[in-house]
């Protein structure tokens, strides 16, 4: 007997990328958007003086008060507009719950990251896709008409998976024109974009940003993320959230992170260069259409785009197949890694060409 609620057994789970490797160190994993570099010498002698003190019996800081202030002094927000998460995506199921009624419309664009879509579904929430008609941001005019009777307005900025961003100015008229929509704003790429909305924070009460340590601070493995609002909204949503959500291994990590965040910022440089500098090469090669990003990944068009992606897979290098995505066919997404990272990529991709 199927003792399961209707929600789950209608839910289409969303695709995890396949990870079943051998012999992982000589992979190029690029499929998942997160940070290819290693963690340094340093916090690894952190952690391990940490569990050699035992205290793994006891829950971390509920209020993570350290880490709130290590990110204050480190990034300037405001400790009272915080609140972490285990990992942006808790953080996002966790809002979606706060705020949506049975029955509320969300208003998402297509293509977009979808783990979203179980979130709000299972709080009987309803998507509304903007189904783009080119692979473009839609404009601001065009927004409104879709935020019409809409509860919540999610979008990555940078979009994930195609890379274009929403200016400070295009957010503010849609925030200011909207007042009864909440605003989800998905920062997780907007350290490689240089555009954040957090100085908006202060004015508009229908605006929850959502960041993760899962990319530019490469700690995708210890599930870390935080929302920023306004006071009010962030008192209510802490009355949902659970006070165990982050652990004590995971505020230990992110505040070594933030204590070295010129090594961060150097490793945001250096991706951003070896984009700038893979979207250039990728021109030059016949075949290849590739979409400018703001983000740490390409997304790249090939009509060979099935055989492009086996082909990088028997060099060991991963890549995330987004084709049957709308508006997407015959398209990959592809992380960027250092610069010898990608020269590995390109040296295949060029001598497929071949
Ligand atoms: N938002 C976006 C746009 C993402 O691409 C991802 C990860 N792929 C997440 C959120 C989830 O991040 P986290 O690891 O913090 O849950």
């Amino acid at each position: 007997m199927n003792l399961f609620n209707k929600k789950t057994n209608e839910l289409s789970p969303y695709v995890v990328s396949e990870r079943k490797l051998k012999d992982e160190d000589d992979w190029l994993i690029l499929d998942w958007n997160e940070s290819t570099f290693r963690i340094d010498e340093a916090l690894k002698e952190s952690l391990i003086e940490f569990v050699k003190n035992g205290q793994l019996n006891l829950y971390g800081d509920v209020d993570c008060r350290l880490l709130k202030n290590t990110l204050h002094k480190t990034l300037g927000v405001d400790e009272s507009w915080v609140l972490f998460f285990n990992g942006s995506d808790s953080a996002l199921n966790i809002c979606f719950e706060a705020i949506l009624e049975i029955g509320d419309q969300v208003l998402a664009l297509e293509p977009e990251y979808s783990q979203v879509d179980t979130f709000i579904k299972m709080k009987g929430g309803i998507k509304s896709s903007l189904l783009l008609s080119t692979i473009k941001k839609p404009t601001v005019d065009e927004l409104n008409l879709y935020l019409k009777g809409k509860r919540i307005f999610y979008f990555s900025n940078p979009n994930n998976p195609v890379g274009f961003c929403f200016t400070k100015v295009e957010i503010e008229l849609l925030l200011k024109q909207n007042p009864s929509v909440m605003f989800f704003v998905d920062e997780a790429y907007y350290e490689f974009s240089d555009t954040s909305v957090v100085d908006l924070v202060s004015q508009y009460s229908n605006l929850i940003i959502f960041r993760t340590f899962s990319k530019a601070f490469g700690l995708a493995g210890i599930r870390l993320g935080y929302i920023i609002t306004n006071v009010i909204n962030n008192s209510l949503i802490s009355k949902v959230r659970n006070g165990k959500e982050v652990s004590s291994i995971a505020q230990l990590s992110a505040i070594r992170v933030l204590e070295n965040y010129n090594v961060v910022k150097e490793r945001i440089r250096e991706v951003v260069n070896t984009r700038e500098w893979f979207f250039k090469e990728l021109l030059e090669i016949p075949g290849y259409k590739v979409f400018p990003s703001l983000g740490n990944f390409l997304l790249i068009r090939h009509e060979s785009c099935t055989k492009i992606i086996s082909v990088l897979r028997e060099h060991r290098i991963l890549v995330r197949d987004r084709s049957s995505m709308h508006l997407l066919n015959n398209c990959f997404r592809i992380t960027i890694g250092t610069r010898l990272e990608m020269e590995r990529v390109l040296n295949v991709l060029k001598i497929q060409e071949m």
